[in-house]
């Protein structure tokens, strides 16, 4: 362990849009944060190719040099961008105590949490094989290269419905590949499920394998009631191959001391970014189970950025 701990007004973890935005606000209002990314630095849209969406990118542009924008962006205004992983913290003091690599020891007035959330996938080798070409779990990021082609979504509840509706209004056909009998989706998401004439749902069936060429997806392998003596095995033809399972908020770390809703997403109060612990925030797919998108992660980024510094003026 090193010795001497290392003061800071503000101190965010995570850098995802979320982080890199509250870093560029922190900065400009002199709260001279830094920044530790975790060990995927840029976070989720590094894994993605295009970005279509973002505002500002009228020609689109590729998930890492987005984050690789906003980072620079961030350290234009000095924000201190290190590269490291928060293991342990400890909220229970007036100042907030954080390890990074089980050894440097900080101590921040404030700190961001925007530590993002990982997308749940089955655990099927070829997910790995396919990930970019052909398998993804984010709808509205990549449905786009899919428009006019096959695709399925695997998932019952909400996600999986609403981004099955989305692909629906892009692709020529989506099967939504449920095990069980039945959806865990709202009933008024069931609805608009149910009335789109190009999904299929089949029910009571897993995957068990994805195949194609070296280069892209061309169909999945799929057992329809597995486990039982009916089960029996078939093919569909498909393009792409959408993951709508879940996310899991990745909160570990702040467990102890940050108040968690029962998918372990963080808390904030009202529509601030301000968690139990008075000082801590947090921003991003950390807090947000609905949106999970890029600019809705940047506007939080931002927020919070404001709140922590509206928390050191009240402070001072
Ligand atoms: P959920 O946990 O609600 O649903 C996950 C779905 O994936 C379930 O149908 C589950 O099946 C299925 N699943 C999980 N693991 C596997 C697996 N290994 N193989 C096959 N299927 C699997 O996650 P969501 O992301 O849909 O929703 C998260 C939260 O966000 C919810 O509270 C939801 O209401 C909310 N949300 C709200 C939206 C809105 O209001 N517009 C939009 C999106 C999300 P099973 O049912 O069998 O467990």
């Amino acid at each position: 362990m090193e010795n001497s701990v290392e003061k800071v007004k503000c101190l965010i973890i995570g850098s995802g849009p979320a982080g890199y935005t509250a870093a560029i606000y922190a900065a400009r209002a002199n709260l001279k944060p830094v920044l530790y990314t975790g060990l995927q630095m840029g976070g989720q849209l590094t894994t993605t190719t295009e970005v279509e969406n973002f505002p500002g990118y009228p020609e689109g542009v590729t998930g890492p040099v987005l984050m690789e924008d906003i980072r620079k962006q961030a350290e234009r205004f000095a924000a201190d961008i290190r590269f490291g992983n928060v293991d342990k913290v400890d909220f229970s003091g007036k100042v907030h105590r954080v390890w990074v690599d089980s050894s440097k020891e900080i101590e921040a007035d404030t700190v961001i949490l925007a530590t993002g959330a990982t997308a749940k996938y089955l655990g099927l080798p070829a997910e790995e094989k396919f990930r970019g070409a052909g398998v993804s779990a984010c709808a509205t990021c990549d449905g786009f290269f899919y428009r006019g082609k096959d695709v399925a979504v695997v998932g019952g509840g909400d996600t999986a419905c609403e981004e099955a509706t989305y692909l629906a209004g892009l692709c020529r056909k989506v099967y939504l590949i449920v095990r069980k009998d039945h959806l865990r989706a709202s009933k008024a998401m069931q609805a608009r499920v149910f009335k789109t004439e190009n999904i299929e749902i089949l029910f009571e069936h897993n995957t068990i394998d994805l195949f194609g060429t070296e280069m892209s997806l061309e169909g999945a392998r799929l057992i329809y009631k597995m486990g039982t003596p009916e089960a029996r095995e078939h093919d569909i033809w498909i393009d792409g191959f959408f993951l709508a399972i879940g996310h899991t908020p990745n909160t570990d770390v702040f467990k102890e001391y940050i108040a968690l809703d029962k998918e372990g997403y963080i808390m904030t109060e009202g529509k601030s970014s301000r968690t139990n612990v008075p000082g801590v925030f947090a921003a991003g797919d950390v807090m947000d189970p609905v949106y999970r998108q890029g600019i809705t992660s940047a506007a939080a980024g931002c927020r919070a950025a404001i709140d922590a510094e509206r928390y050191l003026l009240e402070k001072a």
